[in-house]
């Protein structure tokens, strides 16, 4: 996955950032606005390639290793790295949509995982609580910490629930490349890892699933699907390491504008 060293960025390289994950976030809400029961994973994909690419700007995960979409696009039991279908949701479907944009030479990447229609209790449970678990590992993302008090943090605060912590995908450094280090594990011990410094800039992103924690990998060589075909969801934002507090680049504030006039 990532290689190299950690890249630590200047604050004229946070302004490149910022401009790229605000992007993001206008991508994210315009694919909020087509989230519904009835469309297709193609269509919301179509969407955020044409409103990034008009904005002057390119989506990160087109073609990287080959990867044939826009968005990574994962329902139900798929935790990450799903294709675009023309399969249509339905009501009682969860969609995690993963988007990164580049612009001017920098990448944002974050993830929301959408309820479609009416969800069961437990699987909105799954989406509340991993949401917040997002949260908490963002909280630690303050220099003098360690890369191990994120992980922590995530685990401690879903464990206990009885969700599951996907092992084999973590989150990751984040900047001029799509995957830099450090790996950002969603499990791990506390003081644990490579110390976070001011200018780390960090994609952190829990999946959690309904059931165990173990995953497959689907033929396609990307889907990857939960062992035992419970939901996952995963959120995910990119943030900046700084001194008592994490600033977060990306934002769900445009997804959550389009859910509630729904
Ligand atoms: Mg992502
Ligand atoms: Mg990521």
């Amino acid at each position: 996955m990532a290689t190299g060293v950690i890249q630590y960025k200047t604050e004229e390289e946070i302004d490149l950032m910022r401009a790229a994950a605000q992007l993001l976030a206008r991508a994210h809400g315009e694919v909020a606005s087509l989230v519904r029961e009835g469309a297709t994973t193609r269509q919301l994909d179509s969407r955020a390639e044409e409103f990034i690419r008009d904005h002057g700007a390119f989506p990160s995960f087109k073609g990287y290793n080959n990867f044939p979409h826009s968005l990574c696009l994962s329902p139900n039991s798929v935790v990450v790295h799903g294709f675009a279908t023309d399969e249509p949701l339905r009501s009682g479907d969860i969609l995690s949509v993963d988007c990164g944009v580049l612009l001017n030479g920098y990448h944002a990447d974050s993830a929301y995982t959408y309820a479609i229609g009416e969800v069961s209790a437990e699987v909105q449970r799954l989406l509340t609580e991993t949401k917040a678990s997002l949260y908490k590992g963002i909280e630690q993302a303050v220099s003098g910490n360690r890369v191990g008090d994120i992980s922590y943090a995530i685990q401690n605060y879903v464990g206990p629930k009885g969700f599951g912590v996907v092992r084999e995908l973590v989150g990751h450094g984040v900047g001029a490349k799509l995957h830099e280090k450090p790996e950002v594990p969603n499990y791990g011990k506390r003081g644990s890892g490579p110390k976070l410094q001011v200018g780390m800039t960090l994609a952190i992103e829990p999946m959690i699933t309904l059931g165990k924690k173990d995953v497959v990998q689907e033929k396609d060589g990307w889907t990857i699907r939960t062992r035992d075909k419970k939901p996952a969801a995963h959120f995910e934002h990119t943030v900046v390491v700084r001194k008592d507090r994490a600033e977060i680049l990306t934002s769900f504030e445009f997804i959550e504008q389009a859910l509630s006039s729904k």
